[in-house]
């Protein structure tokens, strides 16, 4: 059941998360909620930000330069994170919008986001996506490819925060995770953006930094064929 407040959602969503945390003895703090707003209109978003929630994903830098810059002169001290794939033609937009990218899957993006960002001056953190099931049609940047993007990243001097994965879907998540927190301590990258509505509790237990939650928070989205 998904409580019928905004502030009550986003409280029984930071107590499970604390209880998650708690149990694999971190600190609550040490988790960063990213409320997943994609498909979800102003009026939709406005009662988490009235509750005091600030920290937002987007899968698409269209729709989020559509909806988050009215937002974000109404409400100071917003975060927006890109969690969905990224065109290497939208670097620069991306880099102007968003605080931080999840979705850094391979060189040629590596090479644009390096250059939108020299030309910005911002620097938003960049997370590298890691397909950690190997998975024909997923975005990501292959498991064995990753040593050398992440190389390729640190010599373009992007600002490399952590790694970030979607498991396979209808099979135990728990051993992805734990292969994406054994790359991010192999190559010492400090944030795990690991977690959606059904299995975050898990990701923290296994060390996720960033949980990205959608449904549980703004209940169910319509169907993709609906989406525009
Ligand atoms: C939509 C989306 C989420 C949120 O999924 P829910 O199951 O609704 O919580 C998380 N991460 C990514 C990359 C997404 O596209």
């Amino acid at each position: 059941m998904i409580p019928d407040t905004a502030q009550a959602r986003l409280d029984a969503i930071q107590d499970r998360i604390a209880r998650a945390a708690t149990l694999a003895d971190r600190k609550p703090e040490s988790v960063t909620l990213i409320a997943v707003s994609k498909t979800h209109d102003a009026d939709a978003i406005r009662p988490l930000l009235d509750a005091g929630h600030r920290v937002f994903g987007e899968n698409r830098v269209q729709e989020a330069a559509g909806k988050w810059p009215a937002l974000r002169e109404e409400y100071p001290g917003i975060a927006l994170h890109l969690i969905g794939q990224l065109q290497s033609n939208k670097a620069d937009e991306a880099v102007a919008l968003f605080d931080a990218i999840h979705s850094v899957d391979r060189p040629s993006l590596v090479t644009a986001l390096a250059k939108a960002i020299d030309r910005s001056g911002r620097r938003p953190d960049c997370l590298i996506q890691v397909n950690i099931g190997d998975e024909a049609q997923k975005g990501g940047c292959p498991v064995a490819d990753l040593p050398a993007l992440l190389a390729q990243a640190r010599a373009a001097t992007l600002p490399i925060a952590g790694l970030m994965c979607i498991p396979p879907q209808g099979v135990e998540p728990a051993p992805y995770f734990a292969l994406l927190a054994k790359l991010s301590r192999d190559h010492d990258v400090a944030e795990l953006s690991m977690g959606m509505s059904g299995d975050f509790e898990t990701a923290v237990t296994i060390g996720a930094t960033q949980v990205r939650i959608g449904t549980a928070l703004f209940g169910e989205r319509p169907p993709l064929e609906a989406q525009a």
